[in-house]
């Protein structure tokens, strides 16, 4: 099972389901492939409970790509 961390939880209008509720900001580990291999690292997204999928915001898909990278450059 994924290990989610909780960073944060706040009522605002989600993005997923387009209604107002508490939207939860976790982390959780990821594995993508990149450059042919696979890479694990912590990505954050934002969850919607109600209908239990996840998202990210631009600004997630930018840092999350930045710490696969990076996670990328460490393992090799
Ligand atoms: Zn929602």
């Amino acid at each position: 099972m994924r290990k989610i961390k909780l960073i944060k939880s706040e009522k605002k209008l989600c993005l997923i389901c387009l209604e107002e509720h508490e939207v939860q900001t976790v982390m959780l580990t990821d594995t993508e492939e990149y450059k042919g291999g696979e890479v694990s690292f912590k990505a954050i997204y934002e969850y919607c409970s109600l209908a239990d999928e996840y998202l990210e915001t631009e600004d997630m898909i930018r840092e999350n790509s930045q710490a696969m990278k990076d996670a990328y450059r460490k393992a090799n």
